[in-house]
């Protein structure tokens, strides 16, 4: 018997359509290899048609009142939350990570929704009362009109919800490029956005990869690009539409440092180590991926080790799974490489996750928790992001020891402390150069009203993906100055100087 494999659509001027492509590709559930659904690559003349609406839906989305805005975002949280359990299941499926955590994945985003229904708050200009005599000066931050986001495979409902909703609250229209590897729960997320009332041309999907990617970044009507992704396809992504004249933001690729002090509580550190280290298989941009033990707390190392080698492998819908599937055959290679690597340059291979039997699932993409010890800077495990359930672990004498190598790490994304002692924290704090830092927090994501943001080869541009920065990002500033005269005062000599 066969079945028939459903298409995913594209989302041009408010219908789903079928492409015409002839290019496509399986999306594949990462346990079984089941063929989930089909995504195309969308034609060029698709692409441009879904940028062309979005422009067209500009001219009059700009002009929708705050109010009416904010009613659309407020609906589609509660249609989210309604259909949490759905839309954790679709995750799960076609991204591997357990049903627990594809839950934390959406709640993550509607996080975003809620925070983009209340936008009107932060989207207020300035007024200076009086700049010279009768004039006013205040400012106005108005959308800039087409935008369009780029996301990764790993977090396939938040990321996107980090950007179309906070892009469209502010008056924007947007054009989503999902990950091709998962774009199943995203559409699922579009189609509600749709039923929240996102009117046609608001919001536009087109699926690919590298082609679309780079007619977007070419594209003249596009004025923003939010890009979520590696630091390689990152930096390609800000030079391109940089010399477009976009603005452009990346968030890119990550190795993440926890620092463990001997004073920090010893169970709750190797639990919190463990969960963020193999959580999602290692597969989070914020997972940690290097332990720094300091001082006596190398000696933990045994029960860190043995405390990884308790977590359950398996599907990521069965009860039970700790560490989910890699997302793919290429990204199992690619792990189970870097481990062989590790091994010729020296490192010690304390935990070996390579061909774990999970019953009931011999063709899924598993790989165990490994943890490598020894570990030097200038071994490929240390310089590569893995992006696997791979922790390698390096020794330090002191804190500014550990910080010294955070700091040398071309990234600059996550970094957690475990200690107990507020001075620790506090110079660790004000030295670390790293985005995101966790005191005794192992997975520092700030809640949406900060914003995301990265040091060094993790960001690309100024401003975050979400909260406060990303208003700046998706408004540009007018600065308006205003006289208006009393009938008595009109008239008088031509002023040639430049004063007000
Ligand atoms: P990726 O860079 O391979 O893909 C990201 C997007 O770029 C996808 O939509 C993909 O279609 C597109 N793309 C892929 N190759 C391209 C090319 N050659 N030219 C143009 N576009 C291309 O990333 P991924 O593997 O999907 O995601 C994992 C990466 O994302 C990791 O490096 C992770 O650290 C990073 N990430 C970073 C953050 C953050 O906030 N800093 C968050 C999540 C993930």
């Amino acid at each position: 018997m066969t079945h028939s494999i459903p298409t995913l659509k594209l989302l041009i001027d408010g219908r789903f359509v079928e492409s015409t492509t002839t290019q496509w590709r399986d999306v594949v559930n990462p346990a079984t290899q089941q063929v989930l659904a089909r995504v195309p690559f969308a034609t060029e003349a698709e692409m441009h048609a879904a940028v062309a609406s979005a422009r067209e839906a500009f001219k009059s989305w700009r002009r929708t009142p705050i109010g009416a805005r904010a009613r659309i975002f407020l609906k589609y949280q509660q249609l989210i939350r309604e259909h949490l359990k759905e839309l954790a299941a679709i995750l799960s499926a076609e991204q591997g990570k357990t049903l627990a955590d594809a839950e934390g994945d959406v709640l993550r985003g509607l996080e975003v929704v809620e925070h983009a229904a209340g936008i009107g708050n932060l989207q207020l200009g300035e007024l200076a009362n009086n700049v010279a005599a009768g004039v006013d000066t205040y400012t106005l931050l108005q959308p800039l009109g087409v935008c369009a986001g780029i996301t990764p495979f790993n977090f396939p409902a938040m990321i996107p919800l980090w950007m179309f909703p906070m892009a469209i609250a502010t008056g924007n229209t947007f054009v989503l490029k999902p990950s091709e590897q998962d774009p199943m729960v995203t559409m699922r997320l579009v189609e509600l956005a749709l039923e929240a009332g996102v009117p046609p041309g608001v919001l536009s999907v087109i699926h690919g990869g590298a082609e679309a990617v780079n007619l977007l970044c070419d594209h003249p009507d596009i004025k923003a690009i939010s890009f979520v992704g590696s630091t390689r396809v990152g930096s390609h992504v800000y030079q391109r539409a940089s010399q477009a004249g976009k603005r452009v933001q990346c968030m890119m690729g990550a190795k993440n440092h926890g620092i463990v002090l001997p004073d920090a509580h010893k169970e709750q550190t190797l639990a919190n180590l463990a969960g963020a280290a193999f959580g999602a298989a290692g597969q989070r941009c914020m997972a940690l991926s290097v332990a720094i033990l300091v001082g006596e707390a190398r000696e933990w190392l045994p029960e860190l080790v043995a405390k990884a080698g308790t977590l359950k492998v398996g599907a990521g819908s069965e009860p039970g799974t700790d560490v989910g599937p890699l997302i793919s055959r290429a990204a199992l290679e690619r792990v189970g490489g870097l481990i062989e690597c590790g091994v010729r340059e020296g490192a010690r291979l304390e935990l070996d996750g390579r061909n774990p039997a999970v019953a009931g699932y011999e063709q899924g993409n598993f790989f165990g928790p490994s943890i490598f010890s020894g570990v030097t800077a200038d071994m490929s495990i240390y310089r590569e992001e893995i992006f696997g359930p791979v922790l390698c672990v390096m020794q330090a004498e002191t804190l500014d020891e550990a910080i010294a190598i955070v700091n040398a790490n071309p990234h600059g994304n996550g970094t957690a402390l475990f200690t107990r002692s507020g001075a620790a924290a506090r110079h660790f704090q004000e030295e670390i150069d790293v985005g995101q830092v966790g005191i005794n927090v192992p997975i520092p994501v700030p809640v949406p009203i900060f914003s995301f943001t990265g040091s060094r080869a993790s960001k690309l541009g100024d401003l975050g993906p979400y909260g406060k920065q990303v208003v700046q990002f998706y408004t540009q500033t007018k600065t308006v100055t205003a006289r208006w005269f009393d009938e008595s005062e009109v008239g008088g000599p031509v002023n040639t100087t430049i004063t007000l």
